[in-house]
Parts: C-alpha cells; sequence; structure tokens
C-alpha cells in the first residue's frame, strides 16, 4: 500500500476500506507516514467526508494506537459522559455523584481546562488535599467500594488523536465532522465506556455555532457508537450563555454543592437530571426513561447524591468540611460589581451573552489557562448574575468579579460588559435542552 494512493482515493471522493484507514493511521503514528501526506489526507477528508462505516473504521485505527482502560474488574455497565465544553460546565461535579447514588459505577477520566473552558481536574484540585492522580488498582477499588473516581488521564490513550489534533490545528482541518466526531468517540472507548452520553453544546459559547452542525455531530457520534457495539445518546443543550452562574474553580465547586443541595440554578440542575437519566437508562438496560428519572431526582432530593459528592473528596484525599466555611473564605479578596455601561442603555433585558468572552474574562483573572503550562487559581472567578431574559439596571449588576486585585478585575469587568448585548425589548431565556439523538432518530425536546 501507498500513502499516496490512500490520499488520492479520498480525494476522488471513494471509500476507503477498513484495511487502507488501520494502515494510514498506523503507518502514522509509527512516523512512517509524514505530516505532509497526512495533511493533504486531512484536507482530502474535509472535502469529501466520509460514510459511517469509515468514521466508524477511523475510530477504531485511534483507538488502537494506544492504551485502552479495561473496567471490567467493576461490575456493571460502565457509562461515560461526555460534554463538547462550555463556560462554567461544572456537571461532572454535580453527575458523577448523582448517578454513582443511582448505582451507577461511576469510572471517571477527566481532562485540565484550555483556553475560555474550565476542566473537571482543575476544578476538583481547588479542594486543599485532593489528589487527581490515582493509580489504577486505588481508582478501580475506588469505584468497586463507593461507586465513583475522578482521576486524570494516565497511560498513552489514542497518540493518535494527539498527533493528528496537533496537525489539524496547524492545517485548517479541524472542523471536519468524521474527524471531530472520531476523535471524541476514540477518547470515550479508549477510557473504557461500555455506554456513553453525550452533552453536545451549541451557542456562542460552544463549539458548534450552529443547531444544524451540532445535531451533525451528534448524529455522527451515535453512529460510531452504534458501530463499535457502545450504545450511545447524545442531548443537545444551548450554550449562548454561561451554564449556571459561576465561572472559575472554587465557585464552581460551591455551586456543584448547592445543586446537589436542591438550591441551584435551574439550567444546571435540569441539565443534570436530563443527563442523568440518560446515564441509568444506559447504565439499567431495561429501565424505562420515566424510571430513570425518577431515581436520579430521588437522588438529589433525599441528599443521597450530596453524599456521594463528600464521600468522593475524602476518598480522595479532601476534606468535605472544607465546603462548609473554608470554600468560600478562601475565595480572592477584591469584589468587583459590574454595572451595564453607563452610557447609552442603562435600563434593559439581556439579549445575548458571548459565553465565550465571559470564559476568556474568568481566564484572565487566572481562573483558566492560556497555555497548557500555566497555573490556576482557584480562588478568582465570575459570578454571572443577569442572564438572558433577565431585567439589569444600575441596581441589578451583570456580575460580580472575585479577583486578587483591583487592575485584574477592572479588566475582567470591561470584558464582561462588553459580553453583554442589552436592548429595550423583553425576550424569554433560551430554551437549554433542544434535542436528544439516539440510534432511533431526533427526539425535539423544546417543546416537553
Ligand atoms: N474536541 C475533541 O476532543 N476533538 C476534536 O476534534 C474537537 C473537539
Amino acid at each position: 500500500m501507498r500513502a499516496v494512493d490512500v490520499i488520492l482515493k479520498k480525494r476522488r471522493g471513494e471509500e476507503l476500506t477498513g484495511e487502507e484507514i488501520r494502515w494510514f493511521i498506523q503507518g502514522y503514528v509509527r512516523e512512517e507516514i509524514p505530516d505532509y501526506q497526512v495533511s493533504a489526507w486531512l484536507m482530502a477528508v474535509c472535502f469529501q467526508g466520509m460514510t459511517s462505516r469509515e468514521t466508524a473504521d477511523l475510530t477504531e485505527a485511534m483507538v488502537e494506537s494506544g492504551d485502552v482502560v479495561d473496567l471490567s474488574p467493576i461490575p456493571g455497565v460502565k457509562v461515560d459522559k461526555h460534554s463538547t465544553g462550555g463556560v462554567g460546565d461544572k456537571t461532572t461535579l454535580v453527575l458523577g455523584p448523582l448517578v454513582a447514588a443511582c448505582g451507577i459505577p461511576v469510572a471517571k477520566m477527566s481532562g485540565r481546562g484550555l483556553g475560555h473552558t474550565g476542566g473537571t481536574l482543575d476544578k476538583l484540585e481547588s479542594v486543599p488535599g485532593l489528589t487527581i492522580g490515582l493509580e489504577r488498582d486505588r481508582f478501580l477499588e475506588q469505584v468497586r467500594r463507593i461507586g465513583i473516581a475522578v482521576a486524570g488521564q494516565t497511560g498513552r490513550l489514542v497518540p493518535a488523536d494527539k498527533k493528528l489534533y496537533a496537525l489539524r490545528d496547524v492545517t485548517g482541518t479541524v472542523e471536519s465532522l468524521p474527524l471531530i466526531a472520531s476523535s471524541i468517540m476514540s477518547k470515550k472507548i479508549a477510557g473504557g465506556a461500555g455506554a456513553i452520553v453525550l452533552d453536545v453544546k451549541v451557542g456562542s459559547g460552544a463549539f458548534m455555532k450552529t443547531p444544524e452542525a451540532a445535531v451533525a455531530l451528534a448524529r455522527a457520534m451515535v453512529a460510531i457508537g452504534q458501530n463499535v457495539g457502545r450504545e450511545t445518546v447524545a442531548v443537545i443543550t444551548n450554550m449562548d450563555q454561561p451554564l449556571g452562574h459561576a465561572v472559575g474553580n472554587t465557585v464552581e465547586v460551591l455551586e456543584a454543592v448547592e445543586t446537589l443541595s436542591g438550591r441551584g440554578p435551574r439550567d444546571l440542575t435540569n441539565l443534570c437530571l436530563a443527563l442523568g437519566t440518560q446515564m441509568v437508562r444506559l447504565g439499567k438496560p431495561g429501565t424505562a426513561e420515566r424510571d430513570a428519572r425518577r431515581q436520579v431526582e430521588q437522588a438529589l432530593t433525599s441528599g443521597q447524591a450530596l453524599a456521594k459528592l463528600h464521600e468522593l473528596l475524602a476518598a480522595q484525599g479532601g476534606d468535605p468540611a472544607w465546603l462548609q466555611g473554608p470554600a468560600e473564605a478562601s475565595l480572592a479578596p477584591v469584589r468587583l460589581e459590574v454595572e451595564p455601561e453607563s452610557e447609552g442603555c442603562v435600563q434593559g433585558c439581556v439579549q445575548g451573552i458571548d459565553a465565550e468572552a465571559v470564559g476568556l474574562a474568568a481566564m484572565t483573572l487566572g481562573a483558566g489557562r492560556a497555555a497548557k503550562s500555566d497555573p490556576i487559581d482557584p480562588g478568582v472567578g465570575i459570578l454571572v448574575r443577569a442572564k438572558v431574559g433577565d431585567l439589569v439596571d444600575a441596581s441589578h449588576p451583570l456580575a460580580t468579579v472575585i479577583a486578587r486585585n483591583q487592575q485584574s478585575a477592572e479588566q475582567a469587568a470591561e470584558r464582561i460588559r462588553r459580553a453583554y448585548r442589552i436592548g429595550p425589548e423583553a425576550i424569554t431565556a433560551p430554551q437549554l435542552l433542544r434535542a436528544l439523538v439516539t440510534t432511533d432518530g431526533l427526539r425535539d425536546l423544546t417543546a416537553s
């Protein structure tokens, strides 16, 4: 086989065989096929696309490029959840304990944040003493004992994705449906997932900016799941504004605790209940959706999910008592209320919030990283007070900035002000849950 023939075949729009795809990916990982040929192939994929079968073969070839986590010592269906990334997305901190309290084993490998989105590991590490560096045996033992563990990725998972993603980034080939879908799904499968629930975000703060693009990505990933024997469902959710109120690290942990106490923001609570329902449905085959929903609601209202979060923190070296007062006291000292622009429209309704800009404001405060090696300041962040549809004026600020000093607070405040669109007309808040995509097709959730 010659790499140039594989490139030409894809350039002509023909369907590659599984053997050709595997040979090409293997050759790249072994450095037998150079970057320039893989770049040409990626561009051909961007223009010609891939069939579902090719996309599934590509996903499997990527999984085979590295280690695969063996979760078989843990009984039951291991359901993983993945979010395509959002601002203020502390879903894993709520959802993990929520479904673990329903008896679904949660063996979660999470990532760190980069750019405008935060990472679960960074948020968890704001709890003093907590470690995310769990050895394989301790990770498995903890899931067996308390039903949940959240750790950083270990081993050499999907090296093909690392290489391909870096190349896509510099060759203008990131935005290709089969490439995005295989990249995400290969990491979930290599992480040992038996079934997968996806939260595909759509909107200004999301990777996918239009509902059509989000649905197409969801369908592509559900099809991969079907082709490789991992039941997969996707919930399409709105990311036209930050999720919940808190954007940062300690502030997001505190909001997760509020949510598990039944006092969380409505959007975050509804999202976790919706995703949790799907996870319980997949984790307990044969469970009707209504029963699954009842189970997650019961775990939330009974306090069992909150107790599970405390167990998780304690098992990984954190002190749950820290959440009760020390966490609040550990926040950075400067508070700045962000008021709407003093000129022009001083009073009005929030028409839209550029979620990405809010995420970047939090990053510049120190809550996130511009580069992978940057340190994180867990005590800074933003509390989004006004959401889309809310009225704002001088006595109803847009947000509160929590900063180390006045200068960084004012810079963040300016970014936040620019992220808001305020106008005279009253509008209703956007619907968070948009659609559910399964192998049976698409169900519109905006009417429910
Ligand atoms: N996230 C991923 O993991 N991969 C992509 O290709 C895009 C977003």
